[in-house]
């Protein structure tokens, strides 16, 4: 056959497969998963903390991986009518929470609870676990929480005292922190996928020790404690829970109580830039959304010692 009828003969197959051709060259290369979709829900916060700051960094560490695709759906502003804010969870693989702010609707509410509990991924942010005290199906995903009225009589606090976690029904009080300082993040469980290959302790740079967390709490399994140096003001002297997961219904919940950015905080903000906070919310995110992790723990994560700060 010669060249000409040979071009002729297998033009047509040649031209059918083109879109299938182009559909593999936007789709995921070879052996890599398609990228996870995440929401990253904000735009309102309580006035101790700054969203946008924050949910910028989320934002950008998340995409630094190149295993997520992050949309920011950014609520009414404090006041507004929030009676069409209604996202589409269903629509997502994970969403990742930086928002305490005004009540969703009671129909926005139900599906979140769908959502998660239909098997969507949830990350918990910092602050975020100060949120939507009212609300029994939130209280019961993220576990424990502070602020916003959880005292006594809310539920337990969370803790971990003579190697496992306790519920302390007996403490009295609300959630406290001491002020920013670097402190010590100790693993609990070294097989979890989030926080396996991580040195059992590692240095976190500046940021805020929540402590006193209650709530439900459920299933929830704490991943990394840290000790609140009873030397400090505000210092508990215990064992509180810094990262932590969860499930609700068949959704995987992840919660990172480390991150806090300030009104006016100077930038750089130096406990978000901390290789530890960004490793552990990339993972813990990948988990929510997926069951699993293969986002890597790189070599300059921090040691025992030395915090580790990038860009
Ligand atoms: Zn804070």
């Amino acid at each position: 056959m010669n060249p000409t009828r040979l071009l002729k003969r297998f033009l047509p197959l040649v031209l059918a497969l083109i879109p299938a051709m182009a559909f593999l060259i936007h789709a995921a290369a070879p052996g890599e998963p398609a990228k996870i979709k995440a929401m990253l829900l904000t735009g309102q916060m309580n006035p101790y903390h700054d969203w946008k700051v924050t949910s910028a960094r989320i934002e950008a560490l998340l995409e630094a991986t190149g295993r997520f695709d992050v949309t920011q759906v950014v609520s009414p502003a404090k006041g507004e009518d929030m009676s069409t804010f209604n996202p589409d969870f269903a629509s997502y693989d994970v969403v990742i929470l930086d928002y305490d702010g005004d009540s969703w609707s009671a129909a926005t509410k139900k599906r979140f609870e769908n959502y998660v509990s239909g098997g969507g991924g949830f990350v918990v942010h910092h602050s975020s676990d100060n949120a939507f005290t009212d609300w029994p199906a939130f209280n019961e995903m993220i576990g424990v929480g502070g602020w916003g009225g959880r005292d006594k009589a809310f539920g337990p606090i969370l803790r971990w005292r003579d190697g496992q976690q306790i519920h302390d029904y007996a403490t009295d009080g609300g959630a406290i922190h001491p002020k920013k300082h670097d402190f010590t993040i100790t693993l609990r469980d070294t097989t979890h996928p989030i926080t396996r290959g991580m040195p059992r302790e590692w240095m976190h740079a500046h940021d805020e020790i929540y402590s006193r967390l209650r709530g439900p709490i459920g299933s929830t399994r704490i991943l990394a404690t840290a000790t609140a140096d009873p030397s400090m003001r505000n210092g508990t002297g215990e064992h509180e829970p810094m990262l932590m997961t969860n499930y609700f219904g068949q959704g995987r919940i992840f919660h990172t109580t480390l991150g806090h950015v300030g009104i006016n905080e100077p930038q750089p903000i130096r406990q978000t830039q901390c290789v530890g906070y960004t490793v552990s919310l990339q993972r813990g995110a990948e988990w929510a959304a997926t069951g699993s992790v293969t986002i890597p723990i790189p070599h300059h994560f921090p040691t025992a010692d030395k915090a580790s700060i990038e860009d």
